[in-house]
């Protein structure tokens, strides 16, 4: 699929899910818990492979602004892009705490590289490519705004039973750690799909590192099991 109209690739369900949880984007206690929890090992993940300091970033589906704080206060020139104008509100908010400057617009990724204003050292798009019709396009997106030696990092969830038993089944039924119909089984993404559609834009696997989440104990980790979360780093 690909898009000739660079709105087309939303989901409005999607959009008015999270916009009517936003006023709850930074409450650690809520249904965005267990973003607030993944958030230092992504950093890390991002970190060890890329200095942010003084980088251009671009953060594809920023919701809140969990992740474009945390690379702002590393010293990074985020703009954070999201369609949730009530996400948007509440992150333009919260930055005035810290003082931070992060540029956040009502944007998809799409218009972004059409405008084709700038380019970034550093992509992020993380847990968003679930949520949008045609993944393979924010990719080719991320590709045409990305600096020629510019990295990608994307984060999504595989899809095979284990990952329906514990996202679906596990964190909207059983631990209520999301609220039920938060993810669409049939939009995971395998590994494979997102590295073939990484190929077909010419951008490089570096890494793909799954993200582990022990029930019992409540602690996420890094861990080469890529079952239900993982992380991709790729490179033009
Ligand atoms: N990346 C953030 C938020 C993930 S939640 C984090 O990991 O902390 C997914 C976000 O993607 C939501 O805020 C939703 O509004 C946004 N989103 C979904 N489809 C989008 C699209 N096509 N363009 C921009 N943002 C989108």
């Amino acid at each position: 699929m690909s898009n000739t109209d660079n709105k087309s690739n939303v989901d409005a369900k999607e959009i008015a899910r999270f916009e009517e949880m936003a006023r709850k984007w930074w409450d650690k206690e809520s249904e965005f818990k267990p973003l607030h929890d993944i958030n230092p090992l992504r950093l890390s993940y991002i970190t060890e492979r890329v200095n942010l300091s003084a980088k251009r970033v671009l953060d594809v589906g920023c919701g809140g602004g969990i992740l474009s704080e945390s690379m702002a206060e590393l010293g990074a020139q985020v703009t954070g892009i999201d369609m949730g104008e009530a996400a948007l509100t509440v992150a333009r908010l919260h930055q005035h705490e810290p003082n931070l400057n992060i540029d956040y617009q009502q944007a998809t990724i799409e218009e972004i590289a059409d405008s084709d204003i700038e380019l970034f050292d550093v992509i992020t798009c993380l847990e968003m490519l679930e949520h949008v019709p045609d993944p393979c396009s924010v990719i080719g997106a991320c590709r045409q705004l990305l600096k020629p030696d510019g990295q990608l990092f994307l984060s999504t969830i595989n899809r095979n039973p284990k990952s329906y038993l514990f996202m679906v089944i596990g964190a909207e039924y059983v631990l209520n750690l999301l609220p039920r119909g938060t993810h669409d089984y049939a939009k995971f993404l395998k590994p494979s799909e997102i590295s073939a559609w990484l190929r077909q834009h010419n951008l490089n696997l570096r890494d793909i590192t799954g993200m582990t989440y022990n029930p019992l104990t409540g602690i996420y980790r890094l861990s080469d099991d890529v079952d239900v979360n993982y992380l991709v780093h790729a490179t033009n």
